[in-house]
């Protein structure tokens, strides 16, 4: 076993308190991604895990071997089994790929260190790259060294730094889906360090959410987007349509109807449903369906590639709401749709969602 656990870290530098209290467990063999906005205390979070960071207080174990615990205990970096995956510039500008790689594994022997370089590279599709220097490589192409570097002495952990920042938005997601795939075969434990929303429910198994030194909420990609803990995590991870609501005897009451929603959201009350918007569907008077759900009409439609965002007037209540809708056509601006919610709604007390 040698997953990740991280029992009530805390960490101040000076007078400011950056983390309070963390938990965090990334089981044996799977990638969690640790989400959240700028100085959060992510980094700092990686770092105390790197060993680059002593600990305040708190304890950080990979399967049974505790890497740190208080000050007092602090196991040296290169004594943790944990590879570091930083976010750009990580390789040596004047070794060559293999020599990068190689870098990472010490003393052995030259035969077992060409075999095992040889062995990464081609675990990261760089196989004919050995011989080339950095500045010959694209960005991707180099974080796929420097995965491959961190990979190389078979560590127990490794941690990756928001590796895919530098990158153009379409070799950003070519490369996620890659370094999943080679985390994978690998079988290695991973955390990835990450403020990017999409990244983190796109590739990892399980994502902690951290809010101002604190983990604020924990599951899978899918639970944290559909069942967000509260109105500023539901904005943070994706689109929302937001409106005033009361919830009274377990159902919500609102202009798209009376809805059920999920348990752990907030109690009785006045406040805001939050629902998101490819959850909100609609038919077209004549359509089947058409006599489900609150009257209304197309207000608006906006072509969104590989899909459209309609824009749903609920008659008599003045409330407009989006939907994201995979129809084709898309029904003309004007016409009279039914409109639901399929599935949960979340209900948070409070006027409005506030921003992370
Ligand atoms: P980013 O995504 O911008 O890197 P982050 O979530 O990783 O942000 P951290 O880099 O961990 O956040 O920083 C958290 C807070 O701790 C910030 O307010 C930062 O200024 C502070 N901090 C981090 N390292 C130090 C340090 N060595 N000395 C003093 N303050 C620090």
């Amino acid at each position: 076993m040698s997953g990740l656990i991280v029992e009530e870290a805390e960490k101040t530098f000076g007078r400011t308190g950056v983390l309070h209290g963390v938990d965090l467990e990334v089981p044996d063999g799977s990638l969690g991604a640790l989400l959240g906005p700028s100085g959060c205390g992510k980094t700092t979070l990686l770092r105390l895990v790197a060993g680059f960071e002593r600990l305040d207080a708190g304890r950080i174990s990979v399967g049974d071997r505790v890497l740190a615990e208080g000050r007092s205990n602090h196991v040296r970096p290169e004594r943790r089994g944990v590879g570091v995956v930083p976010q750009e510039g990580a390789l040596f500008p004047h070794l060559s790929v293999a020599r990068n790689v190689a870098f990472g594994l010490g003393r052995r022997g030259r035969t077992h260190r060409r075999g095992r370089t040889e062995e990464v590279l081609e675990l990261v599709g760089l196989s004919g790259y050995a011989d080339r220097m950095p500045h010959e490589l694209s960005g991707g192409q180099q974080q796929r060294v420097a995965l491959a570097r961190a990979l190389a002495p078979e560590p127990a952990l490794v941690l990756l730094d928001e590796p895919f920042n530098a990158l153009d938005p379409a070799l950003r997601s070519e490369l996620r889906e890659e370094v999943r795939q080679v985390l994978r075969t690998a079988g290695v434990t991973a955390l990835l360090v990450t403020h990017d929303p999409e990244e983190a429910l796109s590739i990892a198994d399980g994502v902690a959410l951290m809010r101002e030194g604190v983990i604020v909420q924990t599951g899978t990609p899918r639970e944290v987007y559909e069942r967000p803990g509260d109105a500023g995590l539901a904005t943070y991870l994706g689109e929302t349509v937001v409106i005033p609501g009361e919830l009274r005897s377990g159902r919500v009451e609102c202009a798209l109807g009376t809805l059920t929603p999920y348990t752990g959201t907030d109690g009785p009350g006045e406040g805001s449903v939050v629902v998101r918007p490819e959850r909100i569907v609609f038919a077209v008077e004549g359509e089947r369906d058409a006599d489900e759900g609150v009257p209304g009409r197309i207000a608006d439609v906006t072509f969104a590639g590989h899909d459209s965002v309609v824009h749903l007037a609920v008659e008599g209540t003045g409330t407009r709401v989006k939907a994201r809708s995979h129809r084709h056509p898309v029904p003309e601006i004007g016409a009279r749709v039914r409109i639901r919610v399929s599935g949960e709604v979340a209900f948070f007390n409070g006027a409005a969602a506030p921003v992370w």
